[in-house]
């Protein structure tokens, strides 16, 4: 029977993990889930099917990669590239309303805003 293994990957992290757990000789199914984000981000989140038997075996490279996943990722400006980005305090209340539930970072270099 096939499981999820993980949930709510996005497009990037369900080719590594897959591509880890192909290297362990477990062949994952990659399917779609989820609510499409809103009004950013990758758009569809993956799922990561696993035969409940090879769970087992994909046990330490789900947990190692459940652990990597709860550690914020580098905010980088998607205009520049650089890291670093700094939240913008004193937002224009239309702002905020706009980007609820982000918040407004402003690119050190190029002076780039937007919303993580
Ligand atoms: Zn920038």
């Amino acid at each position: 029977m096939l499981v999820a293994a993980a949930e709510f990957l996005t497009y990037r992290e369900a080719v590594a993990l897959y591509a880890e757990l192909r290297e362990l000789g477990l062949v994952a199914l990659v399917k779609t889930c989820g609510p499409p984000t809103f009004p950013f981000g990758e758009g569809m989140y993956y799922q990561l099917l696993l035969d409940e038997n090879a769970l087992v075996e994909a046990r330490e490279v789900l947990e190692t990669f459940a652990r990597q996943r709860t550690q914020a990722p580098e905010l980088r400006c998607p205009k520049c590239g650089s890291p670093g980005p700094l939240p913008v305090v004193g937002v224009a209340w239309w702002k905020r309303l706009f980007y609820a539930g982000t918040t407004l970072h402003k690119c050190t270099s190029c002076g780039k805003e937007f919303p993580a």
